[in-house]
């Protein structure tokens, strides 16, 4: 696990472009050996914050730490901090070792210790039998690794990559996922990166934050993020939500379109306050007579079976909502005859596996 202490911390960081403000008030502490995922839709300033990390933006306000270090004042070539751009920018009529090596031999050092380095990150990256060929003999995947490659033979206190698979296509997208995480370990450098898609941040990340206009609106593990979102937003953002719009009846009941559900008690609770319940789809089942009671329990009526391999989502329309609620199930676990677009089913779900948003 990431010992705690931070290495990068962000202290109000802020970017205005004219009148319009791209990154608002940002702090963050990014830990030692974390892999640590900014992530939020397009627009959001995640790159904007990526280049003042990197020293190619200059933040309007705030300040940035490296190891306790303000490093607003250094230029980016000056930054132990190592940027791999979205296009990898690999130099055509070099080999792959040429290209790994180039960083180093415009540092100037020793000659054997370049060696030893690169045939180090060749082995680690999986590009040995691959070292001497030019870029244009490799395939999408072993042309990401080389640039990564690239980027880590330098060992940069933190490594900042911007949408580094958004080039690949899914397959590859989701090995490569793993494997920059593999790389991210064994090199025990830090790493930052920059995604708006949202899975690739949960499978990938230790920690991550997502962003709204410039803001943070929540920073935490993925599963943190998955199962407490603080918010409307990251709750629809981080993975599929069933929202239902409600008000405060007590302090473990909510009124949702007429109908009371119970939620888990709340000490704070402000009668009569408008607030969000999120259902998780794989959180409800499906009850039949056998099924143990729920706390909770709605009929439906099934207006779509969205076939997923592994799973099957079926889209049920209830009085809760207009929107129908999205019921993920096992596809093993179920018999298909026993659904059908049209059927009417009894849906559950129990107090503790929903959360109340008032954001
Ligand atoms: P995407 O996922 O689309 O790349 P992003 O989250 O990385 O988006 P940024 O590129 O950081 O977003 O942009 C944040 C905001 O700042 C946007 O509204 C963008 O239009 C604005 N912006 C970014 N760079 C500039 C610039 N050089 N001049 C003016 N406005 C800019």
């Amino acid at each position: 696990m990431n010992n705690s202490s931070a290495v990068l911390i962000l202290d109000k960081v802020s970017k205005s472009y004219g009148n319009g403000l791209a990154v608002d008030e940002v702090s963050l502490s990014i830990r030692e050996n974390e892999f640590f995922a900014l992530l939020g839709p397009s627009g959001c300033g995640k790159t904007t914050l990526l280049r003042m990390l990197a020293g190619f933006e200059t933040p309007s306000s705030g300040c940035i730490y490296l190891d306790g270090t303000d490093i607003s004042p250094l230029p980016a070539n000056k930054r132990p901090l190592n940027l791999m751009f979205q296009s990898y920018a690999l130099f055509p009529n070099m080999s792959v070792r040429k290209n790994i090596a180039y960083g180093l031999e415009m540092e100037k050092l020793p000659a054997a210790e370049i060696r030893q380095r690169v045939d180090q990150v060749l082995a680690t990256a999986q590009l040995g039998e691959l070292a001497e060929r030019k870029p244009d003999q490799l395939s999408g995947g072993q042309r990401q690794r080389v640039a990564l490659a690239r980027a880590l033979v330098k060992r940069p206190r933190v490594l900042l990559l911007d949408e580094p698979l958004g080039a690949l296509d899914k397959k590859l997208r989701e090995k490569m996922q793993l494997e920059l995480k593999r790389l991210q370990h064994e090199s025990g450098i830090t790493f930052i990166i920059v995604t708006h898609d949202q899975e690739e941040a949960l499978v990938m990340s230790d920690r991550m934050a997502v962003l709204d206009g410039g803001k943070v609106c929540q920073i935490g593990s993925p599963a943190e993020l998955y199962e407490n979102p603080s918010s409307r937003f990251v709750a629809n953002f981080i993975g599929v939500s069933n929202l239902l719009e409600g008000v405060r009846q007590s302090t473990d009941r909510v009124t949702v379109n007429g109908l009371s559900l119970q939620v888990e008690s709340a000490v704070e609770a402000v009668l009569g306050e408008a607030l969000a319940v999120v259902v998780r789809p794989e959180r409800l089942q499906v009850l039949n007579e056998r099924s143990e009671a729920c706390d909770n329990q709605v009929e439906g009526q099934i207006v779509e079976i969205a076939y997923h391999g592994l799973d099957t989502n079926l889209h049920v329309q209830t009085l809760l909502c207009d929107k129908p609620l999205i019921v993920r199930v096992p596809s093993s676990q179920i018999e298909f005859s026993q659904f059908s677009q049209g059927a009417n089913i009894r849906l559950g779900w129990q107090a503790r596996h929903a959360r109340v948003l008032t954001r």
